[in-house]
């Protein structure tokens, strides 16, 4: 691999802009080690040629004394649920097959607006319902620390390029877990911010008001930096808020008084004897840093699978009915009539995790069950986001593993529910809305091990620090 590969997104970023190398030699490189390590599967597709020809119009602004722009020819991956122009995207289903958005979304905007070099749509599980990456239509990628393991979803397209040197940051969505726990094993930073500090326009939608695009990156630096760029309002979503996160440097230095929560439930959740060991460092990392670490008791984390599931299933429900083989992508041949062209087309070209996820959303919407699924599921909803606020109110972050176990291997599940049960510790962030990131450890055994840190509402630069001071 060539050494540019190992620097920092924000040091190759100040290297090109002084022209100690280009934007063209990077992304040659890049490419390279796409093609080195095409096996992993990260890619659903790579805009080789988009790619070059952007780089050398970047070196050319250079040269011509354009020397703007937060990511100024750096190679970046971008998770195929968000829309590029001209590019395709797929969100890894069959029934989007071929695909080519006319139209940017607002974070693919900003990356491009900021000067960054798209080198390629990462793969994922279909539309995003998955932690393994192996719901792909374009089948699963490989864990690159150990190729016989997931590398965990559903970004795991990005978080396995991250990982083997294949782009200095890349984008992801997080409904519930999947930009955080595929950081967690594969060994890199993963930050899903508050929700409504990064734009939904232009993401293929699985769960709106759970939704969130967030970065990921090899060092806590470089993920804050690349998060500052993605963020801010949007007119176009009307969840976003009003004020985006702005980049500070963290400078592994805790303020003082930092409070940290950890909840006991989730310490009895943890299944890996490497997850324990890693996550009672951290703990200890942060004590001696200054921290003061309380544990809490937070019962009603225990209804957070069940809330998550019946809530994104239903909004899954009707965010996935554009599919019907009008509108877009793929259309069934030779239907009977209206109603057979759509279910002909959809039981066709949509993947059995998607269409079991369908199926239950429909069922706690319908009416009858209305009341005892869909909307029981909104007050518990609230009662854990009321109890996870409250629990700010005393303590700055809130930390926990990322997951119960380090990566497991293909197929590893004995059905469903069990994959279900894995997102426990990632959920709870997102039933909430607030800030939740991954930072990993590799001291406790084979494989890497995640630690989350949350954060409040709009609280990014506290968790940021926490994360800084974790890091090794
Ligand atoms: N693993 C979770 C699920 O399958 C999270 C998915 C996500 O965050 N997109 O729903």
């Amino acid at each position: 691999m060539d050494g540019i590969l190992k620097k920092s997104l924000i040091e190759v970023r100040d290297m090109i802009k002084t022209g100690k190398v280009t934007s063209l030699a990077v992304t040659q490189a890049a490419l390279r080690r796409v093609d080195e390590t095409a096996s992993l599967n990260a890619f659903n597709y790579v805009c080789r040629e988009q790619a070059l020809a952007r780089a050398s119009e970047i070196d050319a602004g250079i040269a011509a004394g354009k020397k703007d722009g937060a990511l100024l020819g750096v190679p970046i991956a971008v998770k195929d649920n968000l829309c590029t122009e001209g590019i395709p995207t797929t969100a890894s289903s069959a029934i989007l097959e071929g695909f080519i958005p006319p139209y940017n979304a607002t974070v693919t905007e900003k990356l491009l607006g900021a000067g960054a070099v798209i080198i390629g749509k990462t793969n994922m599980d279909e539309f995003a319902m998955g932690s393994s990456n192996e719901t792909s239509y374009f089948g699963p990628v490989l864990n690159p620390r150990d190729n016989t393991r997931v590398p965990g979803g559903s970004s795991g397209g990005s978080a396995a390029s991250v990982a083997a040197y294949q782009c200095y940051g890349a984008i992801g969505s997080d409904t519930g877990g999947s930009i955080r726990q595929p950081a967690a094993f594969c060994g890199v930073v993963g930050v899903k911010p508050t929700y409504g500090k990064v734009s939904r326009y232009g993401g293929i939608a699985l769960a709106s008001s759970f939704d969130q695009f967030g970065t990921f990156a090899r060092s806590v630096d470089d993920a804050a930096y690349l998060l500052s760029v993605i963020s801010g309002h949007d007119d176009r979503d009307m969840t976003s808020m009003k004020d985006g996160y702005v980049y500070k440097k963290p400078d592994g230095r805790l303020p003082e008084g930092f409070r940290v929560a950890v909840p006991n439930e989730f310490v009895e959740r943890i299944e890996d004897k490497s997850v324990r060991t890693a996550f009672s460092a951290a703990v200890g990392r942060l004590t001696a840093a200054g921290a003061e670490v309380e544990y809490v008791s937070m019962p009603i984390l225990d209804y957070s699978i069940p809330t998550y599931y019946i809530l994104i299933c239903a909004e899954a429900t009707s965010n996935l009915s554009r599919y019907d083989g009008i509108k877009y992508g793929k259309r069934a041949k030779n239907p009977a009539d209206l109603l057979d062209l759509y279910e002909k087309t959809r039981t066709e070209f949509l993947g059995v995790e998607v269409k079991r996820r369908l199926m239950l959303g429909n069922y706690a919407l319908s009416s009858g069950y209305f009341d005892a699924y869909y909307r029981k599921a909104q007050k518990v909803r609230t009662l854990i986001r009321n109890e996870i606020r409250a629990v700010f109110g005393r303590a700055d972050v809130i930390l926990t593993p990322t997951a119960p176990t380090t990566a497991f291997g293909f197929n590893a599940h004995s059905g469903p529910l069990e994959t279900y049960l894995s997102d426990i510790f990632t959920v709870p962030a997102n039933l909430a809305g607030c800030a939740a990131m991954s930072v990993p450890d590799f001291g406790a055994g084979a494989l890497p091990v995640g630690i989350q840190i949350m954060a409040d509402i709009s609280c990014e630069d506290k968790m940021f620090a926490a994360a800084a001071a974790l890091e090794r």
